[in-house]
C-alpha cells in the first residue's frame, strides 16, 4: 500500500458543480469581486462565526493587508521563529520591523512567555501562527498579554480552517485572522486567501487595498497603495464549493488523529504532541517527536522506500532565524524551536484516510523505528 504525503479531495459531484459554476462564470463576464466572492466570503466568515470576511488572493496577501491595515509600519512586529516564510515577508513588505520569538515545546507555537520576552516599547503586534491546526491553550493568556501592553494581536490561521477552541474559531480571538486556500490547506480554492475580522473599519480597509487602493469597484480614485490581491471568481466558486465539505473533513481528520494517538501508544521511541484543549483542531497536521537519536531523514526514507508511506512536510523544517533571507532578524539562538524543529515529523492525514491507510502507516511506523533503533 502507498500511503501519499497528502491528497486534495474533490469528490466528483463537487467538481462536476465547479465545472458547471465556471462555465456560466465565463459566459457571463463577470470574471472578479463578483456574487460569487461575495458568497464565498458570507460563508467563510459564517462558517467561523464572524461577520466581516474579505477574499485576497493567497493567505500572504491576508496577512500583509491586516498589517497594513493595522498601520504597523515603522513598529516592531513579534512572529514565532516557527512559522512559514510568508508570514515574516508579509511583516516586512507592511513596513515593519520583524522580531523572531521562540515556542512553546508543546504547542509549537507562541506563549505567553516568548510573546512576553519579545515585546518592545516598539512593539505594535504579535501574529499568533495555529501550528498544524492547534489553537494554543494559552491563547486566553496572550490576548490579556497583549491587551495589557497595548499591543494588537493578528491570527496567521493559514493552518486553521475550523480550528476551535471554547466555543471560539480560529480568526477571532485577535484583531483579525488571515486564512490560505493554498492546495495543501484544509480548505483550499486552488491559490487565494481569506481575511476575516470583526472591525468594520479594518474589514472596509482590506476592500481598498486588495483592488489596488481604489475607493470603490467601479471608480479609478486611488486613496491607498494597493495591489492586485483581488480573488477571481473561478477561485471564489471552487472555495465555496470545497468550503461545504469543512465539517466533514474535520470528522475524518478527527478520527485518523483519535487513530494515531491508540496507536502510537504502542509505539516505543515516538510521542505525539498531545495537547489538551478546550476545543477542537482540524488536523492540518498531526506531530509527532521521535526521541533523541531517532534520525528524522533516516526514519522518512526507511518509509518511504521500505513501506510506501510519505509523510508529509515539517512545519517547520528550519526556523526561520535560520533561513539565510533572515539572517538580519536573527538575535542569538532561539532553543526550542530549533530543537523541535530539527526533530519533529509530521504523519500523513487525509481529509478521506481510510483506516486501512492509519493502520499501514503505524504499522510501518513501528517497524522503521524497530529497524533504526537496531542499527545504533
Ligand atoms: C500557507 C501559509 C501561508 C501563506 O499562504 P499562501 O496562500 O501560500 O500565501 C502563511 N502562513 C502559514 C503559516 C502558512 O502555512
Amino acid at each position: 500500500m502507498q500511503v501519499p504525503a497528502a491528497r486534495i479531495v474533490f469528490p466528483e459531484a463537487d467538481r462536476a458543480e465547479i465545472a458547471s459554476l465556471t462555465s456560466e462564470i465565463l459566459a457571463s463576464g463577470a470574471l472578479t469581486l463578483g456574487a460569487h466572492t461575495r458568497e464565498f466570503e458570507a460563508s467563510f466568515a459564517a462558517a467561523h462565526g464572524l461577520p466581516f470576511a474579505v477574499a485576497v488572493s493567497s493567505g500572504t496577501a491576508a496577512l500583509e493587508i491586516i498589517l497594513r491595515g493595522l498601520d504597523v509600519a515603522g513598529s516592531d512586529v513579534v512572529v514565532p521563529t516557527n512559522t512559514f516564510a510568508a508570514t515574516g515577508f508579509a511583516v516586512l513588505r507592511a513596513g515593519a520591523n520583524l522580531v523572531l520569538a521562540d515556542v512553546d515545546s508543546k504547542t509549537f507555537a507562541l506563549s505567553a512567555a516568548t510573546v512576553a520576552a519579545a515585546l518592545t516599547p516598539r512593539t505594535r503586534a504579535v501574529v499568533l501562527v495555529h501550528i498544524g491546526g492547534l489553537i494554543t491553550p494559552e491563547i486566553d493568556d496572550i490576548r490579556t498579554l497583549c491587551d495589557e501592553r497595548g499591543v494588537l494581536l493578528v491570527e496567521d490561521a493559514a493552518h486553521a480552517h475550523g480550528s476551535s477552541h471554547d466555543g471560539r474559531y480560529a480568526g477571532s480571538f485577535g484583531v483579525a485572522g488571515a486564512f490560505s486556500f493554498y492546495p495543501t490547506k484544509v480548505v483550499t480554492s486552488g491559490e487565494g486567501g481569506m481575511i476575516l475580522t470583526a472591525d468594520e473599519r479594518l474589514r472596509d480597509e482590506a476592500l481598498i487595498f486588495r483592488d489596488q487602493g481604489k475607493a470603490g469597484f467601479l471608480g479609478n480614485v486611488h486613496i491607498k497603495q494597493g495591489y492586485a490581491w483581488r480573488l477571481s471568481e473561478l477561485h471564489a466558486v471552487t472555495g465555496l464549493v470545497h468550503l461545504r465539505r469543512l465539517a466533514g473533513f474535520l470528522d475524518v481528520r478527527s478520527g485518523v488523529a483519535a487513530r494515531y494517538n491508540a496507536g502510537l501508544d504502542d509505539i516505543d521511541g515516538l510521542d505525539p504532541i498531545l495537547v489538551k484543549t478546550g476545543g477542537r483542531s482540524n488536523f492540518y497536521k498531526y506531530l509527532v517527536l521521535p526521541r533523541p537519536g531517532i534520525d528524522r531523514t533516516r526514519l522518512k526514507k526507511e518509509l518511504k522506500e521500505r513501506h510506501g508511506v510519505s509523510l508529509s512536510g515539517e512545519v517547520y523544517e528550519a526556523p526561520l532565524h535560520q533561513q539565510p533571507v533572515f539572517e538580519p532578524y536573527a538575535r542569538g539562538s532561539l532553543p526550542v524551536a530549533e530543537d523541535v524543529c530539527a526533530r519533529h515529523v509530521c504523519l500523513p492525514v487525509h481529509s478521506d484516510m481510510t483506516e486501512a491507510e492509519v493502520d499501514h502507516v503505524l504499522a510501518s511506523l513501528a517497524a522503521a523505528v524497530e529497524t533504526l533503533t537496531m542499527r545504533i
